[in-house]
């Protein structure tokens, strides 16, 4: 059985793979798809955006896909920027533009505490959809550090760590990032299901769940 992950951020892609392994489950990407509509994310919320991914690509394609929206919650700006991480500094998304407007709204400010938040939405073919989240505390710097990730990785450093996602191995980034609580609430959540014999939930998977 093939899910789609709705998302063209390779990185987000390589983390959901790395993360998310359930038997008999293959996760395929965007490119395998010729025209897939590009979604615009107008929801106001993680919940409504990652819905609208799945729910639009599952009935594009026809079968299952799961999709990922997530950001980053600064508490000091009030949870800025959250639904508007990806296009902080405007369109088109440019992830250094983004960190240095972050960084120069958060000039002089001593209270850098910061969460990543992640929502996982998966939806049927006829796109009903159900959701899971997860979130990892942290601060920001005042400066980017590290070389690896994207988006706001290089000025993020997570609870009990003193690297930046950026610095961090990718292996302890899939352990403890927003991204991998969601992935692991989906997988006590939907993994049971997943895992049975897809002949057996893929056409009537929405009483399964
Ligand atoms: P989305 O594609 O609309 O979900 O936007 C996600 C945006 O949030 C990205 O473009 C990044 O700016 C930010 N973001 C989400 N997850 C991460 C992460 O794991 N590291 C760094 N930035 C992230």
């Amino acid at each position: 059985m093939k899910i789609l992950v709705a998302t063209g951020n390779r990185h987000k892609f390589a983390e959901i793979s790395a993360i998310f392994a359930v038997p008999h489950v293959q996760l395929c990407g965007l490119h395998e798809f010729e025209n897939a509509p590009v979604v615009e994310e107008n929801g106001l919320t993680f919940e409504s955006n990652a819905i609208l991914k799945a729910s639009v690509l599952a009935r594009f394609t026809g079968g299952w896909a799961l999709a990922d929206d997530s950001g980053l919650e600064v508490e000091h700006l009030g949870g800025e920027p959250g639904v508007w991480s990806a296009r902080y500094a405007g369109l088109p998304c440019n992830d250094s533009a983004n960190n240095v407007k972050l960084l120069s709204r958060m000039n002089g400010v001593e209270d850098r505490k910061a969460q990543f938040r992640c929502v996982i939405a998966l939806s049927d073919p006829a796109g009903a959809s159900r959701t899971v989240s997860g979130a990892c505390p942290g601060r920001l710097l005042t400066a980017p550090r590290g070389a690896h990730g994207f988006g706001y990785d290089p000025l993020f450093v997570p609870d009990g760590h003193d690297q930046t996602f950026a610095e961090l191995d990718i292996g302890v980034k899939n352990r403890i990032s927003h991204r991998a609580m969601a992935l692991q609430a989906a997988l006590s959540a939907w993994g049971q299901v997943l895992a049975d014999d897809p002949a057996t939930w893929a056409d009537s998977g929405r009483d399964h769940f």
